[in-house]
């Protein structure tokens, strides 16, 4: 049964970012017994790892000669499992502001609202924002049939819905969304997709069964008076088509962006937050950034230096969760304590 989330989240540290400096935070915080809550705009987590490099080999992870991008991240989601970090996939953090006693309210443009004493920025090079096709108007349309990422399922069921892209992500919702649409129609430039092979032979299935459409072309306008009503499709020998729809979901890849982190009245230093190099606190009490996001002097971008950054952090950050408690410094390997929390006592 699903439950439904409370009007306001209050838990001890809210990270914003789920890259591989955010995963790790989450182990360094719950070995000092801190809940964190992790948001992304993406829909999954890893951030760079598994947005950009899935499959590359990484060399310099310590412990480990090589790894891929995605399969660090699971083995990351793995290692903070028994941590149980709640995630909040699909929002993008849009309001970061200071309340009394020494604590932050945070706010999604999904409509969520946290307050926590600790705030982590984890954020990377930036959120990862859509590419926005070169559709004339098409902004006017925006939440008003036009998308560029399902916040919910639900809100498509039973709409017509068209589907433009060749990627992963196209091919993922058409997949999920065609048993629930009334209809859904692909479009791609060609009849070669650059997603996973199992994917496209699933939407191959499903064309041949008639339960999908797929047009070759381009969308070139979209119609609708207060919202949309339908697309216009210019086919390669230059016709154009008209496909009635409810929904237009393109999906044509993400670029990294600052995004509204540059609107939270934080200091930057060239879109890069300047931190103390003690615990990676910023000049704003209860703040903290680590990973991609943060500065200072001998700054190295790399994954190891933000798993570094987490622990530092979670250390100073027990002393704002848990004020007037006494910090035990404690290894994984003899303490049963520590093990008792990972599950391995
Ligand atoms: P990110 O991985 O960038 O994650 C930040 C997350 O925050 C993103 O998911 C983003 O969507 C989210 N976010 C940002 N703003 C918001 C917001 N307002 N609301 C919601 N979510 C938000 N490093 C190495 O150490 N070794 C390597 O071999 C290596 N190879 C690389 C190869 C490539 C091709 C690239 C591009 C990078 C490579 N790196 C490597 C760098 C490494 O990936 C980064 O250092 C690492 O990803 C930083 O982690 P992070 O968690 O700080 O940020």
């Amino acid at each position: 049964m699903s439950q439904a989330k409370p009007d306001i989240i209050e838990t001890d540290v809210v990270l914003i970012g789920g890259g591989p400096v955010g995963l790790f935070a989450v182990f360094e915080l719950g070995l000092l017994n801190m809940q964190a809550h992790v948001i992304d705009i993406l829909p999954r987590a890893g951030g760079q790892c598994s947005e950009l490099y899935p499959e590359k080999p990484i060399y310099d992870i310590p412990g480990l000669p090589v790894v891929s991008g995605q399969d660090l991240t699971e083995r990351l989601l793995q290692q903070i499992a028994p941590f149980k970090p709640e995630f909040h996939f699909n929002q993008m953090v849009t309001e970061l502001h200071p309340l009394e006693k020494e604590r932050w309210r945070v706010r999604t443009d999904g409509g969520l609202t946290f307050v926590a004493p600790v705030v982590v920025i984890a954020a990377g090079g930036g959120s990862f924002q859509p590419k926005k096709p070169p559709i004339p108007g098409i902004e006017r349309f925006e939440g008003k049939g036009v998308a560029y990422a399902v916040r919910q399922l639900d809100a498509l069921r039973g709409q017509e819905i068209v589907i433009s892209g060749g990627g992963d992500s196209a091919l993922d919702w058409v997949l999920t969304l065609a048993p629930l649409a009334k209809k859904v129609t692909l479009v791609h430039r060609r009849d070669a997709f650059r997603a996973a092979p199992d994917s496209v032979a699933k939407m191959r299935a499903l064309l041949e069964k008639g339960e999908i459409d797929f047009h070759l072309g381009q969308i070139a306008a979209l119609e609708g008076k207060q919202k949309l009503e339908a697309v216009q499709l210019k086919t390669p020998d230059g016709a154009t088509r008209r496909i009635a729809c409810t929904a237009f979901l393109p999906f044509f890849g993400l670029t990294m962006k600052l995004g509204p982190l540059a609107d939270w009245g934080i200091q930057l230093h060239e879109n890069l937050i300047p931190v103390n190099t003690q615990d990676f606190a910023t000049d704003k009490p209860g703040l903290y950034a680590i990973g991609d996001i943060n500065t200072y002097p001998g700054k190295l971008k790399l994954i190891l230096c933000g798993f570094h950054e987490s622990a530092l952090m979670a250390q100073s950050a027990f002393a704002r969760v848990f004020p007037g408690e006494k910090l035990l410094f404690q290894y994984t390997t003899s303490s049963s304590s520590l093990q008792k929390k990972l599950g391995v006592a």
